[in-house]
């Protein structure tokens, strides 16, 4: 079945509408008519082959909500007419160790990726949700809770479980001290939800205008990191810092700011590496650094449904999908308020 969608076509130039073929409904599929995609850096990164593994020609877009509009004859998890989510992956091997144990994130033959992964039926590609409609394994789809607003759930998907992932995984807990940095996507899911687990939050960013927006999102303390005398009053404070910046940067002055048994998670991917830090301070606190993978499934329903108990989504900017290329200017620039969200019923095609 043919469908509209946003389209890359190379590297160097912008999305362009277009049409792709989505697979025929299988027996364990949903058919979902996409409401809303939210807009995440790794869409950026990859229409622009910035991690140097993107095909052409590629949809972006794996925050997607939307409502089921068709099953197959062996689906019993979903109905049509609910409201459900599809974040970053479509699929996995299901064998592994990691399968196994509900962390496909990590599956050993590597999850399929809800775009630019290979479709295990055709053969080709996977499309995004820079489009009207996406067919997925009901394995691979989420219930949203039904009390909240519908293009600020979008967001939760890929960067909602990417910050809740890390946050569960090393029990962060009420009363922690907990550094987010970069004030983005990911970075303002990381405060609000680190904040309504009961953690003092500190946001480390590089634009003082995002003091105030910080604070009313839960941050207790707002650190300009770019202003040294700031930093220094941060030396150890923090238990855990969570990094979302899509850019390399030095990681030296947050890790000044752990206390001894500290753990500095890295999410954010950018295109060139980090410098390597300083291993002195690492040895004499016994610092960690991590790296953290989206999440799982399950992580994402549970992090959908704390969600909906805390009334929390995504503070969004909704765009028609022929706005793509400027929210991606904007998004370039820490310009974003604070994630670009795609209406698809208001996109001109
Ligand atoms: P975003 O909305 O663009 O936010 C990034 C933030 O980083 C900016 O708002 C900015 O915050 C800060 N920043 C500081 N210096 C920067 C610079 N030189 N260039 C760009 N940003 C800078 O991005 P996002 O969607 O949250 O994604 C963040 C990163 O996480 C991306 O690399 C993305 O690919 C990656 N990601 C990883 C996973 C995973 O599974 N680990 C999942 C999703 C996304 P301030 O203005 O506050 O400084
Ligand atoms: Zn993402
Ligand atoms: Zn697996």
């Amino acid at each position: 079945m043919k469908i509209n969608a946003l389209v890359a076509v190379d590297a160097a130039k912008p999305l362009t509408s277009g049409d792709i073929t989505l697979r025929p409904l299988q027996n364990q599929d949903v058919k979902i008519d996409i409401l809303y995609c939210g807009v995440c850096h790794s869409d950026l990164h990859m229409a622009r082959n910035e991690w140097a593994v993107s095909r052409y020609p590629l949809v972006p877009g794996h925050e997607i909500v939307g409502r089921v509009s068709a099953t197959g004859t062996g689906v019993s998890a979903f109905q049509v007419g609910d409201i459900v989510g599809v974040g970053v992956m479509v699929d996995s091997c299901r064998e592994c160790h990691f399968c196994k144990q509900h962390e496909e994130q990590y599956c050993e033959a590597g999850f399929t990726a809800t775009y630019n992964g290979i479709d295990k039926y055709t053969g080709e590609s996977t499309w995004g949700g820079y489009a009207e409609s996406v067919i997925v394994d009901q394995d691979f789809v989420v219930s949203v809770p039904h009390n909240l607003p519908l293009a600020g759930v979008a967001p939760l998907l890929c960067a909602g479980v990417t910050v809740w992932s890390p946050l569960r995984h090393f029990n962060v807990k009420a009363g922690d001290a907990v550094g987010v940095v970069g004030l983005g996507g990911l970075g303002h899911m990381a405060v609000k939800l680190a904040s309504a687990m009961g953690a003092e939050v500190t946001l480390f960013t590089t634009s003082p205008e995002k003091g105030e927006d910080a604070r009313r999102l839960g941050a207790k303390r707002v650190v300009v990191s770019r202003d040294a005398a700031q930093m220094a009053a941060c030396h150890t404070s923090l238990d855990f810092i969570i990094d979302c910046v899509a850019a390399p940067h030095d990681l030296d002055p947050y890790l000044a700011t752990l206390k001894t048994n500290g753990r500095l998670v890295l999410v954010g991917i950018p295109d060139q590496p980090h410098a390597s830090p300083n291993i002195t301070p690492m040895v004499f606190r016994r610092l960690s650094i991590s790296g953290s993978s989206i999440g799982s499934i399950r992580e994402t329903q549970e992090m959908l449904d704390f969600c909906g108990q805390h009334g929390i989504t995504a503070d969004v900017e909704m765009i028609g999908g022929e706005a793509i290329e400027s929210a991606f200017a904007r998004m370039l620039k820490g310009d974003v308020k604070y994630r670009f969200v795609i209406d698809m019923q208001a996109t001109r095609w």
